[in-house]
């Protein structure tokens, strides 16, 4: 099948085409014919998972586990269909973002705050809700054995509160989300890859997603599956950069913490420019209107999570 990436370790990533191919990556983990799902795409990418499933010969009664690093829709839009199509499965997510996968009306909000209705509707398909009493919550040291392979979560805020990381004990891997930040492979070099931060609403946090990276990077793992998009390598020199590049962000956001009715468009400016500077620093192989394809919507959630980030300090200074 197209678009599905095998690792090691049992390991692979299915890229489940949201938007375009290889920004969505949904991680599935087989051991001893048993198979747990690391976040679940939209709705409209569960035929796809599942039929990269049958394909390692794993029907869908064979899945353990959806395991949700966060309950963002790119991320979890489609637990409950998937949990619908997977009977023995249980699914498993932060204990903040639980309440949301049981009843997804509040993130579908959020969603159509974002993006407006029409526009959330097509991205996202039809979300449904998961039984209350099929979810497992999973706090910092939490674990989970998918026949007898050991997964463990780690409480990992700063891209969102209710966002964990998962280690593997059987290859030292860590699934990130989203807290390793976009490794779009357009723009691989020389065969090295590179990260960019995202920021998108309403949780960044930046001192959070600096720790977090620290914390995920003191477990030395040897490789990190990121949703957008698949397995990194070289970690330590993507570390550096995301650490960096969080900085300049913050920068950013406090250059214009002031500027009123301008202050989106020039946030908006702003990241743009991060990212064509970062090219140019990386020299990414793409010419700067691809470039604008490919980053055009983490340019804007970017600035958005910026925003929400100043008026979240705003709001915390003046209480
Ligand atoms: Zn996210």
């Amino acid at each position: 099948m197209r678009g599905v990436y095998d690792y090691d370790r049992g390991i692979s990533a299915v890229d489940v085409l949201f938007e375009r191919e290889r920004l969505n990556a949904v991680h599935i983990v087989v051991e001893r014919g048993r198979a747990a799902i690391v976040d679940t795409g939209t709705a409209n990418g569960v035929g796809r998972v599942l039929e990269a499933l049958a394909e390692k010969g794993i029907a869908p009664e064979q899945v353990d586990y959806v395991i949700l690093t966060h309950v963002h829709l790119d991320h979890a839009g489609g637990a409950g269909q998937l949990m619908a199509r997977c009977p023995n499965a249980t699914l498993t997510v932060h204990p903040r973002g639980a309440r949301h996968v049981i009843d997804p009306n509040r993130l579908l909000a959020a969603t159509v705050g974002v993006y407006g209705e029409q526009e959330a509707r097509r991205m996202y398909g039809e979300v449904l809700p998961v039984q209350a009493e099929r979810v497992l919550e999973t706090p910092e040291g939490a674990a989970v054995s998918l026949a007898g392979r050991e997964l463990t979560f780690v409480d990992a805020p700063g891209h969102a509160r209710h966002h964990v990381v998962v280690r593997d004990a059987a290859s030292g891997g860590i699934f990130a989300g989203d807290c390793f930040g976009l490794s779009y492979r357009e723009l691989d070099r020389d065969g090295l890859q590179f990260s960019f931060p995202t920021t998108s609403p309403s949780q960044f946090d930046p001192p959070a997603l600096k720790r977090t990276i620290e914390r995920i990077m003191a477990f030395e793992p040897p490789a990190i599956y990121v949703t957008h998009f698949g397995r990194l390598r070289d970690l330590r020199r993507l570390a550096g950069d995301l650490q960096r590049l969080i900085d300049a962000h913050v920068a950013l956001a406090e250059r214009h913490c002031g500027d009123g009715a301008e202050r989106g468009a020039r946030l908006r400016e702003g990241v743009d420019r991060l990212v064509l500077t970062e090219a140019e620093r990386q020299r990414w192989p793409l010419p700067v209107q691809e470039l604008r394809r490919v980053f055009g919507l983490d340019i804007e959630l970017n600035a958005q999570g910026l925003e929400a980030w100043l008026d979240a300090a705003a709001r915390n200074t003046t209480n």
